[in-house]
């Protein structure tokens, strides 16, 4: 069976440059100032890694080759253009999503991608996502809010409907949290992958289940990384209490309970968890056809992702749907 990640970062240079220039500006968002900082100071360290983010070529494969990794399905780090003004955005949007077909074109066994977008700009994200699947690339990436916004806002729709209908997964990554949230998150170090990553993209994702998104778009498809960023432990608490809400009339009611939509129209990986208790939590609440491999690279050693899963207490038959088959259908991956 082959071994395919679907969470594998990259940058380009122009899109570095542009963070610098956010992050030296007086108008950065303060969780992203945090993020950034080092990428202001000179650091070996530093420069080895954005290196590394930065080769989606003959250097990736090469350490794909010494890992054992035969797929990898890269996006747009984040919090990728994001943090641009929408013109500037968009326009880099477009450039990444040319680069990344051309390095997935040079390397069609190895590679594939996700098509990277401007929230900023809904209408034009949705023509992103349309010219995303014409370059060949495999679903969206969206790395969380966008100005403390989330997708489930009415002016989000178009992105929503064109992931839809194109049947474009949209991969919601983390990232630290937006300006309207923040404050508790800067101490500690709690904005980064620790803790704020999880708990602002497990609520963007609930903001989309509760929203109704999924009855307005029912085959919508979300893929979260980190194992569900901690929705599958508390799903049945959420509807429990979510019950309780909609009795006392503190919730609008759904058509249906809060984990459908979860089990329905979301998919997990395996990014950043090498914890057994956890894998299994994710194959009991999910079943094993939802669950996909992922390293998260450069940020995660991926070479332990790889023993971990190589060696992970599950069938042969779960091993190979969670590596391989679940990637390939899910994003109908070409490779
Ligand atoms: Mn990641």
């Amino acid at each position: 069976m082959r071994r395919i990640a679907v969470e594998e970062a990259f940058i380009t240079a122009e899109i570095l440059a542009g963070w610098r220039q956010v992050l030296a500006s007086s108008d950065v968002e303060p969780g992203f100032a945090k993020l950034g900082g080092s990428l202001l100071k000179p650091s070996k360290g530093t420069d080895i890694f954005l290196a590394r983010l930065m080769d989606i070529g003959a250097g990736r494969i090469a350490h794909m080759d010494n890992v054992g990794m035969d797929v990898e399905v890269l996006s747009l780090t984040s919090p990728g253009v994001q943090i641009f003004a929408a013109d500037m955005a968009t326009r880099l949007a477009a450039e990444s999503n040319d680069a990344l077909a051309a390095a997935i074109k040079a390397n069609p066994t190895r590679l594939a991608g996700l098509a990277a977008v401007a929230p900023q700009d809904p209408q034009a994200a949705a023509r992103e996502i349309e010219r995303g699947k014409s370059l060949g690339l495999s679903g969206v990436i969206i790395n969380s809010h966008t100005r403390s916004e989330y997708l489930d806002l009415p002016k989000y729709r178009p992105i929503l409907e064109a992931a839809e209908a194109l049947d474009m997964p949209i991969y919601l990554h983390p990232r630290e949290p937006g300006p309207s949230m923040v404050t508790p998150y800067l101490d500690y170090g709690l904005y980064f992958a620790t803790w704020g990553f999880s708990a602002e993209t497990g609520l963007h994702a609930m903001r989309l289940i509760m929203s109704g998104a999924f009855d307005r778009h029912p085959k919508l498809r979300i893929v979260l990384g980190h194992m569900g960023e901690g929705i599958p432990y508390w799903l049945k608490r959420i509807d429990n209490r979510y019950a309780l809400q909609v009795k006392i009339g503190a919730t609008e009611k759904l058509p249906k309970r809060p984990s459908e939509y979860f089990l329905e129209n979301f998919y997990i990986t395996t990014a950043g968890v090498t914890d057994m208790a956890v894998l299994k939590l994710g194959l009991d609440e999910l079943g094993d056809d939802r669950i996909m491999f992922a390293a998260d690279y450069p940020y995660e050693d991926d070479a332990e992702a790889v023993q971990f899963m190589d060696g992970a207490d599950v069938s042969e038959e779960q091993r190979r749907k969670i590596y391989e088959t679940n990637a390939l259908r899910i994003f109908k991956l070409q490779v």
